[in-house]
């Protein structure tokens, strides 16, 4: 009996520390803290100093019960980043949008911001990085992902730098990146890229934490193993509630 207790209580353990940290992350900043939430896939909620923004807002994420906007940030034209109706409901009057330039011909109201053009908003330096494919397309000479299109997001707040990939694979701009202390990155075939080249990108940068994301499909287990002793910290958060 005591042993049958021993071994249900050890796959209680080891069925809840793969995803130990489920819900939403806060990291401490100088101008103080910064909350994290993952909804869906790509859809990120993120909270600092009584400001809220929004990356990719998307369907099937939920969005009842979290605070509207003050502004959305949106990194692509396909519908998992850019989603009329979820920007639409989590806006309210005043709520900013920024969003590639090839984004911003489908959403009216969106302030444009390209590769490598940053703005300074309520507290935050946010940055448009690239992110593209490089290889991997939908037929022979095509991509996914135009080098130029879509933007990654290097996000600063308090002294932290914040990066989310977008969709790209682990082109030399990513590499190159330095001084991160939180970066979510995508996965995910055909898209993007698969887990072991997401991780050989992230040992290429090295940020303290990183936080898969957009992984729909993807073993976590290749991404987590093939850091495993680079002294970067991986966090696995529930992208896909049921
Ligand atoms: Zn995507």
């Amino acid at each position: 009996m005591k042993l049958i207790l021993i071994v249900a209580s050890v796959i209680i353990l080891m069925s809840t520390s793969a995803y130990s940290q489920t819900s939403a992350q806060t990291f401490s900043t100088s101008q103080g803290p910064v909350k994290i939430t993952p909804l869906y896939h790509a859809s990120t909620l993120i909270e600092a100093g009584g400001k809220v923004i929004y990356l990719d807002p998307a369907k099937p994420a939920k969005f009842a019960g979290h605070p509207k906007a003050d502004l959305v940030l949106i990194t692509d034209i396909h519908p998992d980043h850019m989603d009329p109706a979820s920007i639409e409901e989590v806006s309210k009057p005043g709520t900013e949008i920024l969003a590639a330039p090839a984004v911003e011909k489908t959403v009216i109201t969106a302030q444009p911001i390209a590769n490598g053009e940053s703005k300074s908003w309520q507290g935050w330096s946010i940055e448009a990085v690239p992110a593209y494919n490089l290889k991997r397309g939908p037929g022979p000479g095509k991509l996914f992902h135009d080098k130029g299109r879509g933007n990654g997001y290097l996000l600063t707040y308090g002294g932290m730098r914040f990066y989310f990939s977008g969709d790209t694979e682990g082109i030399p701009e990513m590499r190159a990146l330095k001084n991160i202390d939180v970066a979510f990155v995508c996965m995910n075939l055909p898209y993007t890229m698969p887990p072991e080249e997401a991780a050989e990108a992230v040992k290429a940068f090295h940020p303290k934490v990183v936080i898969p994301y957009h992984y729909r499909g993807s073993d976590l287990t290749v991404f987590t193993k093939k850091l495993e002793g680079a002294g970067i910290e991986v966090r696995l958060l529930e992208w896909y509630p049921q």
